[in-house]
């Protein structure tokens, strides 16, 4: 999905949707309120699919690619949960947004630029114009992480983690993010083209936080090279990198 000048298009269009994605994504995130018991709702039985970030960009490529992140982490964590005796609730429902407070989380209006996981209601909602834009310019890896992120903040959820800094929530989620991919890979149920680790990485370091922003600011989400180590670390040795308990 790198290949020639699209790619380098990509790359040199990284700082640009990096300035978004860091003063947006997981912006609000009301949360504070404990899991539910988990439910006994089942997902669609696992299938020998495999999904093949394949590099094109078009609308209906996208939308696709939103699909099947989305069932590629329901079956992740389904597994995950299983093999340690859980079952798991997938997270409610994912909704694309294009108006500034068309969807709201806790009373709270979501604004456009952005995808949140919201707490109270069990949703990701993401702003489908900004997620677009951000797919065409990154690629199609991005669109794997930023569902792979916001749903581990609804597995943090299930699980009860709540740390004291936003930074250690959304480390954790990055790393969460790069083992469902990692494992995903290592399974064969994601197929990744040459260059979509440059665009994990490229992406990561361009979400990272700006030198000036205090870590233990409300919506610090890590240094560049913070969000790049957690992901990383996870997508290369799985879960157990990424303090779970
Ligand atoms: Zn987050």
């Amino acid at each position: 999905m790198a290949a020639g000048g699209r790619g380098r298009r990509r790359r040199r269009l990284a700082g640009l949707v990096a300035a978004l994605v860091a003063s947006a994504a997981c912006m609000v995130e009301p949360v504070r309120q404990p899991a539910e018991p988990t439910g006994s709702r089942q997902p669609a039985s696992p299938s020998a699919e495999v999904t093949r970030a394949d590099g094109t960009d078009t609308v209906e490529e996208f939308q696709q690619d939103i699909a099947d992140a989305q069932r590629l982490a329901e079956r992740y964590w389904t597994e995950q949960f299983q093999a340690s005796g859980q079952s798991f609730r997938p997270i409610r429902r994912i909704i694309p947004y294009q108006r500034d407070g068309e969807v709201s989380c806790g009373g709270q209006e979501l604004p456009r630029n952005n995808a949140v996981y919201c707490t109270v209601s069990d949703f990701i909602a993401y702003d489908v114009n900004w997620s677009f834009g951000a797919f065409r310019q990154i690629g199609d890896a991005f669109v794997f992480y930023l569902l792979g992120h916001e749903y581990a903040h609804g597995v943090q959820t299930r699980l009860g983690i709540r740390y004291n800094f936003t930074v250690q929530q959304e480390l954790q989620a990055d790393c969460m993010a790069g083992a469902y991919l990692g494992d995903s890979v290592r399974a064969g149920t994601l197929i990744l083209d040459d260059g979509d680790l440059d665009e994990f990485n490229e992406g990561l370091l361009a979400v990272g936080d700006d030198p000036g922003q205090p870590w233990f600011a409300e919506d610090s989400h890590g240094s560049p090279e913070q969000r790049a180590e957690s992901f990383f670390r996870g997508y290369e040795r799985s879960l157990s990198a990424c303090d779970l308990g």
